[in-house]
């Protein structure tokens, strides 16, 4: 399989056309890896069933594969919530594929860049993406990890400072951590690190609010990505602010969850059939996120359909009014960065109880009677319900020791000299 052209996004016409023309290449590879062998390759996509995050569990680890396992350049799984693994895998020119897409971004990346990666290299792809991205691009990569010991915030704090970081890629919240734990070191984001032009973030559902709020705390531009580790980058941000899918890479199709129906746009839940996959090919893979597409003409003159991701709207233990309601993450999410900055509420907590919606909400004395006032009154007109807003002091939902702590990782050692504590020293993490 060749590697793709970047984007020719010139006509929604040139990229059906495009899509036709890789489809029968697409379908030829699916039918050499073992899961659709036996379940057969259609001779046209359309009659294709979809492939299901089950089915990646159940082909798990290789029944997916199209290549020799020497031609694979690297395995990746990802974070499943029920456990049993989902892997990927990639070939060194699905790695051309996959960084260019994530070096799509439009402020750029460039060789006097120092982009700090702040997402898990541990089997997930997010980290090695942004990594292998900011590599093409000749950028400087800080590999600074996430879930590890050995980055605790008070040091991403610091390198983001003293190294005077330029760009960032991480989960929202994670940019909210490091803003705590920068006026914890006596640091002001918006003012205190000045090199930074650009936060790239993705993983989790941002609502505008959210989006604003970051970008007024770091005094700088939020650009967002949107992926996942079996398709890596799917759509990524125009100057305009908003999220265009990569259908010069993928073919998009939405899911209506009541029927099943497949069509080009609409709402409902996206399913992907990656373009250019040598190791894994995928068709219809059903990526269970909730999401919004249209053919627009965007000012910005990209012709590539827009997405709006809605997230999941599953979560535990639903109550009838939340139902009635509409009620997600995104939609509470809002209220609460709806609230004047100076309040400087940046993490909370919410619960659909049978009668109530409880959020707890992290907020100063001095602004505590103003923000609990204001978010009950705003809960309550937009969900009809009587909201029950309680607020913790700081560290009440953040504890202060994960903004303060010091990396304490230690190789294991087995000597000590007279009088050490070797109690504390014998370690084997
Ligand atoms: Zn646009």
């Amino acid at each position: 399989m060749t590697n793709p052209e970047p984007g020719d996004w010139s006509s929604y016409a040139g990229l059906a056309r495009l899509q036709r023309e890789r489809l029968p290449l697409l379908l030829e590879a699916a039918a050499r890896a073992p899961f659709y062998r036996k379940r057969g390759v259609p001779a046209d996509l359309a009659e294709a069933p979809l492939t299901t995050k089950a089915d990646l569990r159940d082909a798990y680890p290789f029944g997916l594969l199209a290549v020799d396992r020497s031609e694979l350049a690297t395995y990746h799984e990802s974070s499943g919530s029920t456990g049993a693994p989902t892997a990927s895998y990639y070939t060194e020119g699905d790695w051309t594929d996959l960084a260019e897409r994530y070096a799509r971004k439009w402020v750029g990346i460039t060789p006097d860049d120092l982009f700090l990666v702040r997402t898990p290299y541990a089997l997930m792809i997010t980290g090695h993406l942004a990594h292998a991205a900011a590599r093409l691009r000749g950028a400087t990569v800080v590999p600074a990890d996430n879930r590890s010991l050995a980055m605790p915030y008070s040091r991403v704090v610091r390198v983001l400072h003293d190294l005077g970081v330029t760009l960032t890629w991480s989960l929202p919240t994670d940019t909210l951590l490091w803003a705590a734990a920068a006026a914890v070191a006596g640091y002001r984001p918006g003012a205190d690190f000045p090199a930074l032009r650009a936060i790239f973030v993705g993983g989790e559902p941002l609502s505008a609010a959210r989006r604003a709020r970051i970008g007024e705390i770091w005094n700088t531009r939020v650009v967002e990505e949107y992926g996942a580790t079996e398709t890596g980058s799917l759509a990524g941000e125009c100057p305009q602010g908003r999220l265009h899918l990569w259908a010069d890479r993928a073919i998009f199709e939405v899911r209506d969850p009541a029927t099943g129906r497949l069509t080009p746009d609409g709402r409902g839940q996206l399913v992907v059939t990656p373009l250019f996959r040598e190791a894994m090919p995928l068709l219809r893979y059903a990526i269970e996120d909730e999401v919004e597409v249209a053919y627009t003409d965007c000012p910005c003159g990209w012709w590539l359909p827009e997405v709006r991701i809605l997230g999941r709207t599953a979560f535990g233990g639903r109550t009838a009014w939340a139902d009635r309601a509409g009620l997600t993450q995104l939609g509470v999410e809002e209220l609460v960065f709806g609230l004047p900055a100076e309040f400087g509420v940046m993490f909370w907590r919410a619960r659909a109880d049978a009668d109530r919606l409880r959020i707890e909400i992290e907020v100063a004395e001095r602004y505590r009677t103003a923000a609990v006032g204001a978010l009950t009154e705003a809960a309550g007109r937009a969900y009809g319900i009587t909201a029950d807003v309680a607020a913790v002091p700081p560290g009440g939902l953040v504890p202060y020791h994960l903004l303060t702590a010091t990396a304490e990782v230690m190789k294991p050692r087995a000597l000590f000299g007279a009088g050490e504590d070797w109690d504390r020293a014998l370690r084997y993490y």
